[in-house]
């Protein structure tokens, strides 16, 4: 084992993670290593991700970012949750919200009275229990009230929609005032010890070497030292997603500024639509197995809010994830270290938590073997979690109207989600194990939008009285719509507060 101190840590890749690891690194370590960048304007960026999730915020609140400024500077628009088009079937339509979905009150939880009121036709459409989703659809917005305590302003759960390149520029000044050292070229070539593999520099095409002890790759799918240099070996999940190639394409924005992201289902894949204040980001994620690249760029473009402002960029990947994230003295961040397509916005936030994850095992001499154990112990338990959410989309739905739905219908899925699928079917129960990062509200509302009906509900429900659980009900749903009517509309806040100039 490497015993000497570490000193000097080495990003690969000036994207998303690049610069979000480095403008994190820099702002906890306090100037006692010494970080470097390095990255090539010539290759770019992949340029899209610009859709997240509520974590977020503690990101930014960690590194030190005013949320105003942010938003102005990214063009950023605020997100309440995403809306799913014709997932179930074709015309279906419903919100995945963030944040909660009734209130507890007694014994059982909420959706476990909805269940039964639903089904003797005395309750209204779950939506209308969760205050994101009634904002969603009425295009307000307002971040959590704190002086309101009790009431569900002071509980909102909200992310961001933000330009992907402007967020890595932003975090770049961020990040090299607080001392990180930027190297611009392209990697020629990895060295490594002949010892034992680990990597002790990056030579640019010019002929400098970049050394270190510790190598993040933040270099994008290309895994250029997780895999090209220490083929660690990828975990192909194409059986369980499928999708292989996306088309992304800006165009103008809508007239409505709407705080959530859509996807809506073609009939091989299907299509993001990210509002942002200067312009909408559009993706049409498909199967090549099931359509062509020319089908593929029709339908995205006959679904754009508005002129599109390029051409259509595209983008090949394969899902899965790299069998161990650390490997040597290289931890793989980002695209590098996996992919699971952007269904739900987690990439980013795969990225956040690998960043927290490197702090809390963070090296001072050597690698000790238990640290990474745990460190890709923990990766793949968050992975492969995601991954069960994001299958339950494709396997959920009942479409006929097209191969590709009806192979994903019947495809085997893991054993973990199927064993999700069936408590949920019989008894509406749910289960989150070890934190895992989506809660019961958000695999209820999938659940739910995409018509999975249990066959029972819990017994103790049945212990109230029916008049009181509907008096319940709409006690919780008046409160929210109430709440509601006097939020702000998102495009007036976003005036008000955090106007781009
Ligand atoms: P990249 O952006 O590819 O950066 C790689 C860096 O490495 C670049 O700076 C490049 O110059 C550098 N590099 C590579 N090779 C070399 C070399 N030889 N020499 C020098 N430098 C080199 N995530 C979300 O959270 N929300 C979303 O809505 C979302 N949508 C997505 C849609 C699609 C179609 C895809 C593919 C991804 C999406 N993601 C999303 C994921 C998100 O885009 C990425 O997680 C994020 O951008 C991080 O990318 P990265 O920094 O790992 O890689």
């Amino acid at each position: 084992m490497q015993t000497d101190l570490l000193k000097t840590v080495v990003i690969v890749g000036g994207g998303t993670a690049g610069w979000m690891t480095a403008a994190a690194l820099a702002t906890t370590m306090k100037g006692r290593y010494d970080i470097r960048l390095v990255e090539s304007d010539e290759i770019g960026i992949v340029g899209v991700g610009e859709a997240t999730i509520p974590m977020i915020q503690l990101f930014n609140k960690i590194v030190g970012i005013d949320e105003a400024e942010f938003i102005k500077a990214t063009q950023g628009s605020f997100k309440l949750g995403i809306e799913f088009v014709n997932w179930g079937r074709v015309g279906d339509r419903y919100m995945h919200g963030f944040g909660k979905i009734g209130q507890d009150l007694w014994t059982v939880r909420f959706d476990q009275y909805w269940q039964k009121m639903r089904a003797l036709g005395r309750a209204q459409p779950l939506e209308q229990y969760c205050i994101t989703r009634m904002a969603s659809r009425q295009n307000k917005f307002l971040p959590p009230q704190p002086q309101l305590p009790n009431s569900p302003l002071g509980d909102i759960a909200y992310a961001y929609h933000f330009d992907a390149s402007l967020y890595a520029r932003f975090l770049r000044g961020l990040a090299e005032s607080r001392g990180v050292r930027r190297f611009e070229g392209r990697i020629d070539s990895v060295s490594q010890r002949p010892t034992d593999g680990h990597v002790d520099a990056v030579v640019l095409a010019g002929g400098q070497r970049v050394e270190g002890d510790l190598f993040i790759d933040c270099s994008g799918f290309r895994g250029l030292l997780i895999e090209q240099a220490l083929q660690t070996g990828y975990e192909d999940w194409t059986h369980w997603l499928p999708c292989d190639r996306a088309l992304a394409v800006p165009c103008e924005s809508a007239p409505t500024l709407t705080p959530y992201t859509r996807s809506t289902a073609h009939r091989a894949g299907w299509q993001w639509r990210i509002p942002l204040q200067h312009r909408t980001g559009n993706g049409h994620v498909y199967c090549s197995q099931f359509t062509t690249d020319d089908e593929a760029a029709a339908a995205l473009l006959a679904n754009l809010d508005g002129k599109p402002l390029a051409d259509p960029r595209p983008i090949r990947f394969t899902t899965g994830m790299r069998r161990q994230a650390w490997n040597k003295n290289v931890v793989a961040i980002g695209l590098a270290s996996g992919f699971m397509e952007p269904l739900e916005s987690t990439s980013i936030h795969l990225i956040q938590s690998s960043i927290q994850r490197l702090i809390d095992y963070f090296p001072d001499r050597g690698f000790n073997p238990v640290d990474v154990a745990e460190y890709n112990r923990q990766s793949r338990f968050e992975y492969e979690r995601i991954r069960d959410f994001i299958i339950l989309h494709y396997k959920l739905n009942q479409r006929d109207d097209s191969p590709f739905w009806k192979a994903c219908a019947e495809m085997p899925i893991p054993d973990s989600l199927a064993h999700k699928i069936e408590l949920f079917r019989t008894h509406g129960r749910m289960v989150r194990i070890d934190n895992e990062l989506f809660t019961e509200f958000s695999w209820l509302q999938v659940f739910e939008g995409q018509n999975l009906v249990p066959e029972r509900y819990h017994p103790l429900v049945d212990l109230q009285p029916e008049d009181a659980i509907a008096e319940y009900l709409e006690g919780v749903r008046e409160v929210i719509a109430k709440c509601v009517e006097v939020m702000p509309d998102h495009q007036a806040y976003i005036d008000k507060h955090c106007r781009a100039s």
